[in-house]
């Protein structure tokens, strides 16, 4: 059995010390607790053991253990692929969108914002440095258009870049595309891209958080080492 409560410590222990090794504040560094394909009793065992934010990576799984759990209880965080068809229900159900991958994403969202009424909109835009052809994520060179578009926006909230590397059995193999996008978003911060400031970075996973961290990582997207091994991959 898994110990949530001890593993989530666990954790947070190692972010605060990556940070510190890399002479950051640990503060700066949020942790999503990724609880996909996890049960409702498990999110309600994270939540009440401190996780206050919660990563899913299907809308509908995340509609139904929202419908049980509660909008507020967490903060909601999409971390996988959105379908343009399921667009208006993760405007509905989430705080922060970590995979805009598309002008043409941007903008449904930006205008179903506008109709739902919903003040702002926090996204993150999922940037593909691997070029791999089955891999969501929009690649560099599409980048300026997109984020010229999100400065435009009325609702949605341009605060940081997400990636998820190509996966390898050492966490160091990882570092190089972890550095590539801080280089990119300091870039982007640079010309004013980001409504607040600075830019987030939502990089790293169970087994190469604490490689990100080191890299400036500023938000760390973890499951596995909370929740242990998923049972079935979706
Ligand atoms: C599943 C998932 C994670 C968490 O992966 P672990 O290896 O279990 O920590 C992080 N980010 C994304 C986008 C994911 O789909």
């Amino acid at each position: 059995m898994t110990d949530i409560k001890q593993d989530l410590a666990a954790v947070r222990s190692r972010i605060d010390d990556s940070a510190r090794r890399a002479g950051r504040d640990p503060a700066d560094i949020k942790l999503v607790a990724v609880s996909k394909t996890h049960p409702v009793p498990v999110l309600l065992e994270a939540i009440a053991a401190g996780a206050n934010i919660l990563g899913e990576n299907k809308v509908q799984e995340a509609e139904a253990k929202i419908a049980e759990i509660g909008r507020d209880a967490a903060r909601w965080h999409l971390i996988g692929h959105l379908q343009s068809n399921k667009a208006r229900k993760a405007v509905q159900l989430f705080d922060v969108i970590h995979s805009v991958d598309s002008l043409e994403l941007a903008e449904r969202l930006e205008r179903i914002c506008i109709e739902e009424g919903r003040g702002e909109l926090s996204v993150f835009v999922h940037v593909d440095l691997a070029r791999e052809a089955t891999k969501s994520g929009i690649g560099v060179e599409d980048l300026p258009e997109l984020a010229a578009f999100l400065r435009g926006c009325k609702c949605l909230r341009f605060d940081g870049l997400m990636i998820l590397p190509p996966f390898f059995d050492d966490p160091e193999a990882t570092r190089p595309y972890f550095r590539r996008l801080r280089e990119i978003r300091d870039e982007l911060a640079q010309q004013g891209s980001f409504a607040n400031g600075r830019g987030e970075l939502s990089m790293g996973m169970s087994h190469d958080f604490e490689v990100a961290i080191e890299e400036g990582a500023t938000v760390v997207r973890v499951g596995t080492a909370i929740f242990g091994e998923r049972e079935y991959q979706r």
